[in-house]
């Protein structure tokens, strides 16, 4: 069976993503003082990475499935503290999913 990347498995999907807005908003330095780092666990399309390197969170709201798990796993995000919100994309932009 072929391996395929999170890339080419989201390829598979359909989005209309607004490249430019996120529908998620983390403040990526004070994401520094989490102790669990829970969404670079939880999220099914793999868009929050920790990068060792320069010690950060990366996050590319390009690709959500709109799940909501890292809304449920991240405290900041789920009481919507300064810095951090959860939202669904604009005028039903995002995952486009097949019914049927
Ligand atoms: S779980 Fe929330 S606060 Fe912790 S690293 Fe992820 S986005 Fe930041
Ligand atoms: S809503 Fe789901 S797919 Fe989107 S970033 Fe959060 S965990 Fe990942």
């Amino acid at each position: 069976m072929k391996y395929l990347s999170m890339d080419d498995r989201l390829a598979k999907n359909r989005f209309d993503s607004d490249d430019h807005n996120s529908h998620i908003i983390v403040d990526k330095t004070a994401c520094n003082t989490c102790k669990h780092r829970g969404c670079t666990y939880c999220c099914p399309a793999e868009r929050y990475k920790w990068d060792t390197m320069s010690d950060k969170l990366i996050f590319d709201h390009v690709g959500c499935l709109e799940c909501g798990n890292c809304r449920l796993i991240c405290e900041r995000l789920k009481q919507g503290v300064e810095g951090y919100a959860w939202n669904y994309p604009v005028q039903g932009r995002g995952i486009i999913f097949r019914e049927g």
